[in-house]
Parts: structure tokens; sequence; C-alpha cells
């Protein structure tokens, strides 16, 4: 089992040491080797994603990815921003299913902006195509209107695309995933405007014959956007396309409190994937020893999952998680009166020792 370990800018290497140390502490054998990546590669390199360092993430079963980023690159030209280097690698390795998940832990519940009722025990994933749509589309870029509402004047645009078998294969992914929990997939699109989506919907309604035991409806972007914060424990698995996903795996994020929870897994064909917190590079804590290192150590328990195949050690991860949530451990993010406030390091030993003392069965 391979594993490029890739722990980016700010608070992306304190994270990353820290899931690591959780990492070592299953019995297993890994291969694991560092590269840099985002504005630590771009400094040493001049570029965010170098080819030593990309190379090392093809060849790997998993990358496990911290985060990337400072304001300090955005004056940069485009090609050379840190973030550029996870489009990169998402191209590069064909990443197209992007899986976010969205639990409220118990012990949480109080941390979200919504009622407890809506969100306590709240379990959903979202699917967003990762590699097509309005983001990807040519042709796109600025000229002279030809037409329009403003004939002759400055305009931009982009372009949204799909064809058959990128839909097909992100709906198989969602009917998939969804077999394996509570058999429900939502897809989510904007059919009643936009050819793309009429043509999505078509397509994941075919798709969706072809696994009878799984219930599926269709939903509006909007009124997703809306039931997220009236209903969501409604959802259980929601597939939808990059931009849409973009936004409401955003949303969804949020129902549950603090970000610094929040896993992430970006596969492909062949399930290998990119395992990474859902949040950013956190400049303005980076270096203090405070951040929240759980979304980080979540995400590699997805990696064990998902593309090295132990799903007991990612039970164990888990299952470790929430124990140090059960004992009152709390990084400044996530913190309520009542609790205790650990920084980064103590979260992870804290989780480092439920798994070790074998309290933790999984
Ligand atoms: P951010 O997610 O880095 O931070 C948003 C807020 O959440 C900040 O107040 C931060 O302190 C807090 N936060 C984030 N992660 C935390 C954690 N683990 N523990 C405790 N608090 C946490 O988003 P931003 O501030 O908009 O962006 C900062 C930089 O990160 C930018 O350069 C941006 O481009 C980059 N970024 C990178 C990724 C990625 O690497 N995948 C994703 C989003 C943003």
């Amino acid at each position: 089992m391979k594993i490029a370990v890739l722990p980016g800018d700010g608070i992306g290497t304190e994270i990353v040491a820290e899931a690591i140390r959780v990492l070592d502490t299953l019995d297993l054998s890994f291969e694991m080797e560092s590269a840099l990546v985002g504005g630590a590669a771009y400094e040493a390199h001049g570029h965010p994603l170098p080819e030593a360092t990309l190379k090392l993430a093809k060849e790997a079963d998993a990358v496990l990815f911290g985060a990337v980023g400072d304001w300090k690159y955005d004056k940069l030209e485009r090609s050379l921003r840190p973030e550029q280097a996870i489009l990169g690698l998402r191209k590069n390795l064909g990443l197209f299913a992007n899986f976010r998940p969205a639990i409220c832990y118990e012990q949480l519940v109080g941390a979200s902006s919504l009622k407890p009722e809506l969100i306590a025990g709240l379990d959903i994933l979202i699917i967003r195509e990762l590699t097509g749509d309005i983001y990807f589309g040519q042709p796109r870029g600025r000229r002279t209107a030809v037409d329009g509402h403003f004939p002759g004047a400055e305009e931009a645009f982009d372009t949204m695309r799909y064809s058959r078998p990128e839909v097909e294969r992100i709906a198989h992914v969602a009917f998939q995933a969804a077999r394996k929990r509570s058999k429900r997939v939502t897809s989510v699109d904007k059919a009643n405007v936009l050819e793309t989506f009429q043509f999505w919907k078509d397509i994941v309604t075919e798709v969706g014959k072809e696994y009878p035991d799984v219930e599926l409806d269709h939903m509006y972007v909007d009124n997703a956007a809306m039931q997220l914060v009236k209903a969501p424990k409604k959802f259980d698995v929601v597939v939808t396309g990059n931009m849409f996903g973009d936004i409401l795996s955003d949303e969804a994020a949020m129902l549950t409190g603090s970000i610094g929870m929040l896993p992430s897994a970006s596969l492909n064909a062949g399930n290998q994937g990119l395992y990474e917190p859902s949040h950013g590079s956190a400049p303005d804590i980076a270096g203090k020893g405070v951040a929240n290192p759980l979304a980080t150590i979540l995400s590699a328990a997805m990696m064990l999952r998902f593309s090295l195949n132990q799903p007991e050690a990612a039970d164990r991860i888990e299952s470790a998680v929430k124990h140090v949530l059960a004992q009152g451990l709390r990084t400044a993010d996530i913190w309520s009166a009542g609790t205790t406030k650990v920084g980064t390091r103590e979260m992870g030993d804290a989780v480092v020792a439920a798994i070790t003392k074998k309290t933790i069965t999984g």
C-alpha cells in the first residue's frame, strides 16, 4: 500500500502530521512518501505541482493531502497559484467522483447554526461530479459580443457540458454508494432551465433502472438548497454536477457546525483516490498548533476504506474520533463551555491513545 503524502501549506503540515501518527498506530504496513505541493512547492521549485510530485501521486494507491494556499500568492498569475495543484491532480489522476459526507456527531449538535432537532443524527453523503460541467467546458473566454442584449460590448462566457459517459459513471457511483446506506438517491439538477441538466436527469433515470432496489428522486438545485437547511435529514445520497455540487457540499458541511470535522475523498475509475479535509490552509491560525486535525484523520479513514481496502482499520479510526469527542476533548473551532480545549497535537495524541489502548474495537 503506497501512500503519497502531500501536506501543502498553512495548517496542512500540522494536521497531516497527526493523521500520519494515527496511521502509524495501526498494525498495517504502508509505504509513505512525502512531497511538496502548493505554495511550498512554488517556493522550492517554481511550480505548485512539480513533475516529481505528480509522478509520486500517480504511482501511489492513494494521496493524503493537507491543504494549499495563502493570501500572499493571490497576485501570482493563475497557473502558478497554489490552488492549481488541486485542479492538476484531479485532472491528471482522473478523479471524477467527489465524496463529501456530512455527519453530525452527537456531541457536536450544539455547534451547528440549525436547531438541534433538525441535525441530530444527520448523516448524508454528497457525491459531486468533479471533472466536467461548466468548470472545464470549452470554449470559454472573453470577446466582443456579436448578439445578445448588448451587441458590440465586451463579454465573458463559459460552457456547461456533460457527455453521456460522464453522467453514467457518476450515476453508477451514486447508486452503488446508496446500496451500502439506506438505498435512496436524490439527483439534483436544473432540468427546468438547462438542456445539460435535462440530459443529466434523463441519463440518471436510465441508470437508475439498473438499481431497482434503490429509490431515486430528482430535485431542482434551488429547492435542494432550501431543503438542506429546512429538513436535511430527508436526504441520504445526493448526486449532482460539478458546480451545483461545489455549492451544496459546502452548505451541507456547515450544517454540522465545523468545517474542521469534515473529510472528503475524490476517486477515479480504479478507486485510486485523493483524500483531504474539506477546509483550506487556514493561514489565520497556521503555526499556532490550534487547528482541528480530525477532518484529516477522518480523511485517512476514508482512504483506508475506499482505496486501501482496510474497512476495519477505517472503523477503528472513526470509533476513536467518536471516543475522544465523548471524552469532551475539543479544538478551539468546536469548543463550547463544559468541554476541554486542546491543541492539534493533543487531539492527535488522544486519537492515537484511543486506538492503542484498544478501548476501541470498531
Ligand atoms: P479555510 O478553510 O482555510 O478557513 C476558513 C476559516 O475556517 C478560517 O477562519 C480558519 O481558521 C477556519 N478553519 C479551517 N480549517 C480549520 C481547522 N482544521 N481547524 C480550525 N479552524 C479551521 O478557507 P479560507 O480562509 O477561505 O482560505 C484560506 C486559503 O486556503 C486560501 O488560500 C484558499 O484558496 C485555500 N483553500 C484551499 C483549499 C484546499 O487546499 N483544498 C480549500 C479551500 C481553500
